[in-house]
C-alpha cells in the first residue's frame, strides 16, 4: 500500500522562501574593508532575486557551474541561493590553493563564470587566460582598491544587480536529486576530486544541523561561521542558518584572531565554528573579552587537542564541541557532546568524551572495518578499523567517476580514517590510514601522540610523522613548535611523554621547528612536513 502524503521535493528554494517570508527583519552583518555592512534578510532576498535574473542576463546556461572565489560575506550567501535556486550548480573555489590546483579544478568542473571578491582578484586574474571554460569574471566590490583590468570578460557585481529586475514568483527545482553545489577535496594525495551535493542532501543536512544534539541552531542564535564558505560550504552552516532564520555575522577578510574575537563579543554571537588552528590563535585573547553570549563553539576538520578545548573552557566556561566530517560527508557526520550515559562522570573522563569525534548524527551510519580482511569490527572502544560512512548526504561517487576505490563494494564511503567505536557508537579517531606509524608490526597513533605532546604547557603545536626505519619499518618523529617566550628541550618533551605513553611510542627524535606547514583549509600538512623534513614526496 502506498502512503498518502504529498511528495514535495526537498530543495534549496524551500529554505529561501521560508526565510524571505518569515525572517525578513533578521540581520546579516558583513565585515568589509570599508567597515561593517548590515542588511536584513529582506534586503538579502531581493538581491538574491536580482542575481537570479542577472545570471540569465549573462547567458549562464541552466545547469552550468557557477564558481565563487570569495570570503565569507553576504554576497557569497546571495550566490549560495541564487545559483542553486535557478537550477545552476554552485562551485566554491578554495582561495588558498596554488594557481595550478585552482586551474585544474576550474577546468575539471568546467566552470562557466567565476564571481570573485575584488580583494582576491590579484590572485585569480594572473591565471585567467588558462581558465578556458570561464566566460565571465564578475568582480564583487568588497572595498579593496585592487586594480580591475580592462578586459571584456570582467563584469561588476553591483552593476549586474542594479540593472536586473528581481525575479518574481517562486523558485522551482523539480528534482531534489539534481546537483546544487560542488566542492573539491583538498587532495592530500593525487588530484583534488569533485564532490557533488544535491538539493535533497543539502536540505537534510541543514535540517539535522538544527537538531539539539548536533549544532542545535535556532532562530534565536547569532552565528559567525569562521570556517570558510569554500571549505565544504562552511560546513553547511550558511544553509542551516537561513533555514533556522538565525542572525548571521560574516567576517569577510577579517580572519585575524583579534578581529574575530572582537566580532564575537560585539555581536553577542552564540554559535561559531572553525578548525582548531583558529581556536588556538584566539586562546590567548579570550580573557580580554566578554564572550558570555557563546553557546557553542564547534571545532572540526582536524582533531581538537584536549589542551585547547580545556583552555577555552577555563577561559570562557565552555569547551570546544568536536565534530567530525569530510568534504565527502557534506560534512557533518558526528558530534561529540556528552550524552545522558556520561552523566556523573568525573571531569577527566568527560574531557576524554569530548576528545572523541562523537556519535553519528541522525541519518548517518558509521561502521569500522578491518583494513586487511574487510570484516566489520566490534564496537568495543578498543578494536580499530577503517571508518566507513553511509547516508543521504554522503558521497556515492566523485565527479567524473574518479577515485572509485574510495567506495566499498556495498556502497559505503571509505573515509581513510582509522577509528575505534564504543558501545554507544562514539567514534575515536586513531589516525588517517596514511599517517599511522607502523612500528614493528604494531600501529602508533600520530594523533594521540600529538595530543599528549600538545598538552605540555610550552608546546604551541606538534605534529608526528613516520620516518622509515630498517628495523621497525617506521618510527615516529615529533615536530614541535614552542610557545612564544617559552623554552623547551627534547629531554623535557621525553620526560613529559614517559609518564603518559608506552615506551615504544616515544618518538625517535624531537625536532623543533618555527612553525608547522598548514593545508589550504588550515590543518597541519603532514605531506609538506614529510617532504620538508624527510624528503619524501608523500
Ligand atoms: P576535509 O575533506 O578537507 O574536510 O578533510 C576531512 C578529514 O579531516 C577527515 O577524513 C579527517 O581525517 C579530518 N577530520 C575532520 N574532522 C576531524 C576531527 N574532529 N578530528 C580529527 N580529524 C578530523
Amino acid at each position: 500500500m502506498q502512503a498518502l502524503m504529498q511528495d514535495s521535493p526537498l530543495t534549496i528554494p524551500q529554505l529561501f522562501h521560508r526565510a524571505e517570508r518569515q525572517f525578513h527583519d533578521k540581520r546579516i552583518v558583513t565585515t568589509t574593508l570599508r567597515g561593517e555592512v548590515s542588511n536584513t534578510y529582506g534586503e538579502w532576498s531581493t538581491r538574491v532575486r536580482r542575481l537570479a535574473t542577472a545570471l540569465d542576463g549573462l547567458g549562464v546556461p541552466q545547469d552550468a557551474k557557477v564558481a565563487t572565489f570569495a570570503w565569507n560575506t553576504q554576497s557569497h550567501l546571495e550566490l549560495y541561493f541564487a545559483v542553486p535556486c535557478t537550477g545552476r550548480v554552485l562551485h566554491t573555489l578554495n582561495i588558498r590553493l596554488f594557481a595550478e590546483q585552482v586551474a585544474y579544478i576550474v577546468e575539471h568542473a568546467g566552470d562557466d563564470v567565476i564571481f570573485v571578491d575584488r580583494s582576491l582578484l590579484p590572485m585569480l586574474w594572473p591565471m585567467a587566460d588558462r581558465l578556458a571554460t570561464v566566460r565571465h569574471f564578475v568582480v564583487i566590490d568588497d572595498g579593496a582598491e585592487a586594480e580591475i583590468p580592462d578586459d571584456p570578460r570582467i563584469r561588476h557585481y553591483e552593476e549586474l544587480l542594479a540593472s536586473a529586475e528581481p525575479f518574481r514568483g517562486r523558485f522551482e527545482v523539480a528534482d531534489e536529486n539534481a546537483a546544487a553545489a560542488m566542492c573539491y577535496t583538498s587532495g592530500t594525495t593525487g588530484h583534488p576530486k569533485g564532490v557533488v551535493y544535491s538539493h535533497r542532501s543539502t536540505v537534510l543536512h541543514s535540517l539535522v544541523s538544527l537538531t539539539v544534539d548536533a549544532v542545535g541552531l535556532s532562530e534565536r542564535d547569532t552565528i559567525l561561521p569562521v570556517v570558510p564558505m569554500f571549505h565544504v560550504n562552511a560546513w553547511g552552516l550558511p544553509y542551516a542558518a537561513v533555514f533556522a532564520g538565525s542572525s548571521i555575522v560574516f567576517p569577510g577578510p577579517a580572519m585575524k584572531p583579534e578581529a574575530l574575537v572582537e566580532m564575537l563579543e560585539r555581536h553577542r554571537v552564540t554559535t561559531t565554528a572553525g578548525v582548531p588552528t583558529i581556536w588556538m590563535g584566539m586562546l590567548p585573547l579570550l580573557g580580554e573579552h566578554d564572550l558570555s553570549s557563546l553557546r557553542v563553539v564547534v571545532g572540526g576538520g582536524a582533531a581538537i587537542p584536549t589542551a585547547l578545548s580545556e583552555g577555552w573552557r577555563a577561559a570562557i566556561g565552555i569547551p570546544i564541541t568536536q565534530a567530525w566530517g569530510m568534504t565527502e560527508t557534506s560534512p557533518l557526520a558526528s558530534v561529540a557532546s556528552p550524552r545522558s550515559h556520561h552523566e556523573g562522570l568525573d571531569s577527566e573522563s568527560l574531557i576524554q568524551v569530548r576528545a572523541t569525534q562523537g556519535q553519528a548524527v541522525p541519518l548517518v551510519d558509521l561502521r569500522i572495518v578491518d583494513m586487511d580482511t574487510g570484516a566489520e569490527q566490534p564496537w568495543d572502544g578498543a578494536t580499530p578499523g577503517e571508518l566507513q560512512a553511509a547516508g543521504p548526504w554522503i558521497a556515492s561517487a566523485y565527479y567524473g567517476d574518479e577515485g572509485s576505490d574510495a567506495f566499498s563494494a556495498d556502497g559505503w564511503l571509505r573515509t581513510g580514517d582509522v577509528a575505534t567505536m564504543d558501545e554507544h557508537g562514539f567514534v575515536r579517531l586513531v589516525d588517517r590510514t596514511k599517517d599511522l606509524v607502523k612500528s614493528g608490526g604494531e600501529w602508533i597513533s600520530s594523533v594521540e601522540l600529538e595530543n599528549v605532546i600538545m598538552a605540555h604547557e610550552w608546546v604551541a603545536e606538534a605534529a608526528v610523522i613516520a620516518k622509515p626505519d630498517p628495523k621497525w619499518t617506521e618510527r615516529p618523529v615529533a615536530c614541535v613548535v614552542v610557545e612564544q617566550g617559552g623554552q623547551l628541550t627534547a629531554d623535557e618533551v621525553y620526560d613529559h611523554l614517559r609518564e603518559r605513553v608506552a615506551k615504544w611510542w616515544l618518538p625517535d627524535e624531537v625536532w623543533f621547528v618555527d612553525e608547522l606547514p598548514k593545508t589550504s583549509t588550515g590543518k597541519f600538512s603532514k605531506k609538506d612536513l614529510r617532504e620538508r623534513l624527510l624528503g619524501q614526496s608523500q
